[in-house]
């Protein structure tokens, strides 16, 4: 994976409305409803500044974020986040939502589905539209902030402070033993047979491999050394940045859960994975997911074992 995202943010345009409003006219747009986007079962769906107009009258104008330009092609993308000012009547069916966000998708749904492209435009756009919608006030006076910059920080107009997206960082680690076998946990959430890698919030005062230490013992019982940084990416569920590692535990017999965010605990080889998998006796995280990258990662680093045998044992949460 190419650590330069395929989209250039091109910050330094935030500050240039004149030229923001240039770019918007023949942008590719998101159009984002309640932090659904807009898309088919595989890719985005973009509009352009005429539909926006046009789709003006059923839906409130909301904001519009900056979301850069294409590496490659030079085409300026955008976000456009509203809401409805008259949604499809609630008629108390179950299919109400389905009308309501008809052509909308959650990132969790269509994420696993995008090219890198799209999911970066996907993330970014999501995680602003998340961050708007839940930090509208002056966190120092209380009074209501404006969007600015393109939608990348809020200003207060009482005390001029600008206000940045947060982002959470949370550590996820794939535990190996020195046979590479890898030990994966169940959060009792999860649907039946869910099993993933460990992962918790960095605490303040707390460092990367620290976080890493206190959530692979506290949920699974054992000690983790050999700490390896792996990858990171953007989780915008609502806010967070998962950062990867792997580490090896020298007393794998000692796994056991914490009985309350981890309720089963499971060592897997490649040949129990892929036997597990056959029998649709474990559920690997979804495709979007960092996890799913570790633990395929980790499994087809050993010839004759590919991606498209774990296929089929994957789950979302309900
Ligand atoms: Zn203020």
């Amino acid at each position: 994976m190419s650590a330069l995202s395929p989209i250039n943010r091109e910050s330094e345009l935030r500050t240039d409305a004149a030229k923001l409003a240039q770019l918007w006219k023949s942008a590719h747009i998101i159009h984002l409803v309640d932090a659904r986007l807009s898309a088919g079962d595989d890719s985005l769906t973009f509009i352009d500044a005429t539909a926006v107009k046009a789709l003006q009258e059923s839906f409130v104008e909301g904001d519009r974020f900056f979301l850069g330009v294409g590496r490659d092609d030079k085409q300026a993308y955008f976000a456009w986040h509203t809401t409805w000012i008259n949604p499809p009547e609630d008629d108390g069916t179950e299919e109400f939502e389905q009308r309501k966000y008809e052509g909308f998708k959650s990132l969790r749904e269509v994420g696993g589905n995008l090219d890198a492209d799209e999911l970066a435009l996907g993330m970014h756009a999501v995680g602003l539209a998340n961050w708007h919608a839940t930090h509208t006030h002056c966190a120092r006076c209380g009074a209501k902030t404006v969007s600015d910059l393109g939608g990348s920080v809020r200003v207060c107009p009482e005390d001029a402070t600008q206000h940045h997206p947060r982002t959470d960082p949370a550590v996820i680690v794939l535990v190996k033993d020195k046979d590479d076998r890898i030990l994966l946990g169940h959060q009792p959430v999860w649907p039946d047979k869910r099993f993933s890698t460990f992962a918790g919030f960095v605490e303040t005062g707390e460092s990367f491999e620290e976080c890493v230490s206190r959530e692979v013992f506290e949920e699974a019982g054992v000690y983790a050394s050999e700490i390896k940084y792996l990858t990171s990416q953007p989780w915008p569920f609502p806010a967070s940045i998962m950062i990867a590692f792997e580490a090896i535990t020298h007393r794998p017999e000692e796994a056991r859960p914490d009985g309350t965010e981890i309720t089963e605990v499971r060592w897997l080889s490649r040949d129990e994975m892929k036997a597990a998998v056959a029998a649709q006796d474990i559920l690997l995280p979804p495709k979007i997911s960092v996890a799913r990258r570790m633990i395929e990662a980790w499994y087809t680093r050993v010839d004759g074992y590919t991606r498209d045998q774990l296929f089929g044992g994957e789950s979302w949460r309900p």
